[in-house]
């Protein structure tokens, strides 16, 4: 809870952080199960134990609150040892047999986090993968090399997230769904073998992945020009402070650059949105937008200054964004 700029709330007897609340109503107590569990008289009498509370305060779902939990946790990102074990700390610590047992559907191992398969690719990576091949796929003639090389940006981005490189056999059915979806629109003349042999020469060339300097510098010039009337709205909460809506401009900037996919933003970047701000605050603010809808927080990453940036995805649409602000003046 320190850590998402929570900790005065992490107590037995608390103000609840997600409300108005003036006689303390929120608690935080260790649960049978050896969990922390938090519980709010006012707008949550059942509570939850920790993951629950990462669903509720970040508006995401319980599998992404697994993934974020194990990393918060220092949990070994992603690609994991061959063997299925599970270093014995964690796994009698932080998952009661319920979550361990292999038959769970909940059980980290079949969210595909951080268990292998044992056949290579985990199954969140692979989707990621396909995900990105779809994306970047052409979608008007012409386009092939841009979009292949965006592709390739993407794809060393996740190379570097997990670590040990991702084999042919991993990006072979990248490159197959990228080039089915952009058939249509790649040149007649040019052979599949072609564009297979383009996609591993660049492999080789890409060496800074999406969200590398340059982006950062491009959009957060971008931002810097904005004037406030041009900053996004935060739905449902007219009177946000231009920081948070510098740091919004600044995602909506990158999702922009990043052809509206996945990028990475470190918190130190983030902070530059805006005149003063320390690297906490915006990691602070950061959560804020999340929690308000107007990113997501694909993969949570470093918080030290100079930690890894993490990976996010724009949530807010231009024409979304646009109905906010008539409404604003109507009112
Ligand atoms: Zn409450």
């Amino acid at each position: 809870m320190s850590r998402l700029g929570l900790g005065e709330h992490a107590k037995k007897v608390a103000h609840c952080p997600w409300h108005h609340d003036e006689h303390p109503s929120f608690s935080v107590f260790e649960g049978d199960d050896g969990f922390w569990h938090y519980k709010c008289f006012v707008c949550d009498t059942q509570g939850g134990d920790e993951i629950a509370f990462l669903v509720k305060h970040l508006g995401i779902s319980r599998r992404e609150a697994i993934k974020l939990y194990l990393e918060m946790a220092g949990f070994p990102p992603s690609r994991p040892p061959k063997s299925c074990e599970y270093p014995q700390s964690l796994a009698s610590r932080k998952f009661p047999p319920s979550r361990r047992s292999p038959e769970s559907p909940e059980s980290p191992e079949c969210l595909g986090y951080p268990m292998s398969n044992g056949q290579g690719l985990d199954g969140e990576v692979e989707k990621e993968l396909q995900r990105l091949a779809a994306s970047n796929a052409c979608t008007e003639r012409s386009t092939a090399k841009k979009r292949l090389w965006k592709l390739l940006r993407d794809l060393r981005a996740v190379d570097e997230r997990i670590g040990p490189k991702l084999t042919n056999r991993e990006l072979m059915p990248a490159f197959d769904e990228w080039h089915r979806l952009s058939q249509p629109f790649l040149d007649p003349a040019k052979t599949r073998d072609g564009y297979l042999a383009k996609f591993f020469a660049g492999l080789e060339k890409v060496r800074v992945p999406t969200g590398d300097g340059d982006t950062i510098k491009k959009a957060l010039e971008g931002v810097w020009k904005l004037a406030p009337s041009e900053l996004p709205m935060i739905p449902g909460c007219e009177n946000a402070p231009e920081s948070w809506r510098r740091i919004a401009a600044l995602h909506r900037e990158l999702s922009r650059l990043c052809g509206n996919g996945i990028y990475f933003l470190s918190y130190r970047d983030a902070a530059k949105a805006y005149d003063g701000l320390s690297h906490q605050s915006a990691y602070t603010i950061t959560f804020a937008l999340a929690r308000l809808g107007v990113i997501k927080i694909v993969r949570i990453g470093d918080v030290r200054p100079n930690g890894r940036a993490s990976e996010f995805r724009y949530l807010l649409s231009e024409t979304e964004n646009r109905v906010e602000e008539d409404a604003g003046f109507e009112l």
